[in-house]
């Protein structure tokens, strides 16, 4: 393991495969372009390994220009990408090819094609030493892949985290290892947004509430919140589909988070497979699932109090409490069953003073180990 800034990293690719990786690479574009001169095209900074080893192993004529955009802040993809040092000059009738070193969402790649198509080279390619086939949502079909990699940050052979580890000869993956990631369970008004706002603070965690998510839709006029606020306004749930891409989303959006707090999702059994499967291709887990008990009585007149207050309409008619309720026993409740199989169920009593409550939820998180 070696840390960069404040991250830990693992050993991921051996120097040695992300070298034979490179000659199968070279011996396959030789095939194509032995016959003609190619002008290869690094994209800066991280490429500039890869172009360095790829020229070694490419044994024809050839030349070598680089071009430089930025997108990368921290951890994720910013999505602004900005040209920094144009593309060569004297390309007219040339084949270009481009040397990535990775190719995630393909936002630099669609630049990428964007400033060639303009210029009067006779034809454009595009070879990346890695590719993040899950990550990817361009419509270029990329020409040469050197390693098909999941949808994980790493590191070394010229990429960075914040500048550093472009010097590593091998490449190396964000250890997730010791992320918490909770799920807050609960039927409505059981406290789940209370306590979380207090957990996140106290285990550095991201909250992440579907609900509010929606709120700020439907405040901001989105597509999405369009499409959501039917649903919420009668007390129903939002379709899966919809659902589970927001919550893909948000998670995307914070790759450097210690770990994060899901309250109010999953609320179906479609909803609990699909956050299985999308932490696990990012190496990651739920840890735990705790439930906070309480009397419906008791909620329906925590919420209709709430609902004086917020002004939220699903919170001030009993009729669209209840069929929340409804809601939660027919599509939610069955999950407890779901993450007792994977020996992750927990329960709190969910009555009592806030700060008590807060006490029981840690006891079980530090139990965690
Ligand atoms: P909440 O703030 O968690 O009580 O959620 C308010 C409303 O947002 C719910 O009644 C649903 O209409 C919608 N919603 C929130 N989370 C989900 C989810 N995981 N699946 C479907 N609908 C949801």
């Amino acid at each position: 393991m070696i840390k960069l800034h404040d991250k830990m990293f693992r050993p991921y690719l051996r120097e040695n495969q992300i070298l034979e990786a490179i000659d199968k690479m070279a011996s396959q574009i030789a095939d194509d372009y032995k016959d003609e001169i190619p002008v290869f095209v690094g994209v800066l900074n991280g490429a500039f390994m890869f172009v360095s080893d790829f020229l070694k192993a490419y044994q024809h004529p050839c030349e070598v220009s680089f071009v430089k955009l930025s997108s990368y802040q921290g951890l994720t993809s910013t999505g602004i990408v900005e040209t920094l040092l144009d593309v060569p000059e004297n390309i007219q009738g040339r084949s270009i090819i481009i040397l990535e070193d990775v190719i995630d969402t393909g936002r630099t790649l669609k630049q990428l094609v964007h400033l060639f198509s303009q210029t009067n080279a006779k034809e454009f390619k595009v070879a990346s030493l890695f590719y993040k086939s899950d990550a990817y949502n361009g419509e270029y079909a990329i020409d040469y892949v050197g390693l098909e990699i999941p949808d994980t940050f790493i590191v070394g052979y010229g990429l960075d985290y914040n500048e550093l580890g472009r010097n590593l000869r091998e490449v190396y993956q964000l250890n997730q290892s010791n992320m918490i990631n909770l799920v807050l369970f609960g039927k409505p008004g059981a406290g789940k947004g209370t306590q979380a706002g207090f957990l996140k603070e106290k285990y550095n965690l991201k909250h992440i509430s579907t609900g509010d998510v929606f709120r700020y839709n439907i405040k901001n006029g989105t597509e999405l919140g369009k499409l959501a606020q039917s649903y919420m306004d009668k007390g129903d749930l939002v379709p899966d589909e919809v659902t589970i891409n927001m919550l893909k989303d948000e998670v995307e959006k914070n790759p450097e988070a210690a770990g994060f707090i899901f309250d109010g999702f999953p609320r179906t059994a479609a909803q609990a497979e699909a956050l299985d499967n999308f932490l696990a291709s990012k190496d990651m887990e739920v840890n735990a699932t705790i439930a906070l008990e309480a009397d419906d009585d008791i909620l329906v007149n925590r919420l209709l109090e709430r609902g004086k207050e917020s002004g939220r309409p699903d919170d001030q008619d009993e009729g669209k409490i209840r069929n929340r309720f409804d809601e939660y026993n027919q599509k939610t409740a069955p999950l407890k069953e779901y993450y007792q199989k994977q020996g992750k169920f927990h329960s709190v009593n969910g009555i009592g003073e806030i700060e008590e409550i807060t006490g029981r939820l840690g006891k079980v998180i530090d139990a965690l180990g």
